[in-house]
């Protein structure tokens, strides 16, 4: 119970039957629900290597970009694509820190009627 590693369902708040819509799919589709979950990859993980993507994109665009000597259009094109790419990903990030910050809570929550419940045994 309460193992990150298998897939949970934030919609039935459960551990459910999941199956992969395509083999290099980030997420797992729920059985029951039919509900998008995070595979149970490490969200700082992948955080980190989203937020040093951006970093290097950033880079590339706001200042190595304006030096290259590329015309000004140019520039823009690349400098819009980025902020898209920045936005995209960024989502991305927070949707799976939402999962994850659904998926604790529901998880302490769960240990503490398993607590509750065997409380009230004795
Ligand atoms: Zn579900």
């Amino acid at each position: 119970m309460g193992n990150p590693n298998e897939p949970w369902c934030p919609v039935c708040r459960e551990y459910t039957e999941h199956h992969l819509k395509e083999r290099e799919s980030a997420y797992y589709t729920c059985n029951q629900c039919g509900s998008d979950t995070w595979k149970p990859t490490s969200p700082g993980i992948y955080g980190s290597v989203v937020i040093l993507v951006l970093a290097f994109l950033n880079f590339m665009a706001f200042v190595i970009g304006p030096d290259a000597g590329e015309s000004q259009f140019d520039i823009w094109f690349v400098q819009i694509c980025v902020i898209g790419a920045n936005i995209l990903l960024l989502r991305v990030v927070w949707r799976n820190a939402v999962h994850w910050r659904k998926f604790h809570k529901w998880r302490k929550r769960h240990y503490q009627e398993l607590i509750d419940a065997s409380r009230k045994q004795k």
